[in-house]
């Protein structure tokens, strides 16, 4: 099964990425957490995109689709992935298309921009495996520590207010149309973001026809 979870910056994409990860057995990939590993490293991917994602801005889709096509061709997605935030734009979509990836559901992630603006102050990530927190709704069980990794936790240097409202600016204009884009096609499902992560999760399944 291949799904792609569409949404603002502070929907939770990544959050739900990771727990419907674990509940149906395929990875996610999620473009952010590839091209931040790509600057920690300081490959030339890296280098090219840092400039791009420090001011809110995108990516150029060149990067991002030979980012996805190498990430596609191994082992573990044989049975199907996750698209974490990926494709952000029309022209993403269309090379996933072209490249012959069949979709199977688009989630798409309903949020209000005030919540956005209140979640990314307090959204925390890890540094080793990019794990996400929220100081108030997903604390980790040690503070600055991760859950899963023991690694330490930071704040986005794109998650300044100025750099949230520009990605909120981009996301309208760039991402926004795909939400029609995958209606047109038959694989849109909407939901909205509930009171916690678990909750929201629990709407996605449903959504896939996978609830209880
Ligand atoms: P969020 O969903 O909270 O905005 P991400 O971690 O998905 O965070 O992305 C962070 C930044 O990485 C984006 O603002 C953008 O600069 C870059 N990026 C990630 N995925 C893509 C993509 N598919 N296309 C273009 N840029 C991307
Ligand atoms: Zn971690």
């Amino acid at each position: 099964m291949n799904l792609i979870l569409l949404g603002a910056p502070g929907a939770g994409k990544g959050t739900q990425a990771e727990i419907l990860c674990k509940k149906l057995g395929i990875p996610s990939i999620s473009t952010g957490n590839i091209l931040r590993a790509a600057i920690k490293d300081g490959t030339p991917t890296g280098l090219k995109a840092k400039s791009y994602m420090d001011a809110g801005q995108l990516v150029p889709d060149e990067v991002i689709i030979g980012i996805v096509d190498e990430r596609l061709k191994q082992d573990d997605c044989a049975k199907g992935c996750i698209l974490d935030g990926v494709p952000r734009t029309i022209a993403q979509a269309e090379a996933i298309e072209k490249a012959g990836i069949r979709i199977d559901a688009v989630i798409a992630i309903e949020i209000s921009e005030e919540e956005i603006l209140r979640r990314m102050s307090g959204r925390r990530v890890c540094e080793a495996c990019g794990a996400s927190y929220n100081l108030e709704a997903v604390p980790p069980k040690v503070e600055g520590i991760c859950d899963s990794c023991g690694g330490k936790l930071i704040q986005r240097k794109d998650d300044t207010p100025e750099t949230v409202r520009e990605r909120l600016k981009v996301y309208h204009k760039e991402t926004a149309p795909l939400v029609d884009f995958y209606a047109a096609r038959g694989l849109l499902k909407r939901v909205e973001v509930a009171d916690n992560k678990e909750a929201t999760n629990a709407k996605i399944l449903e959504a896939l026809g996978l609830g209880k």
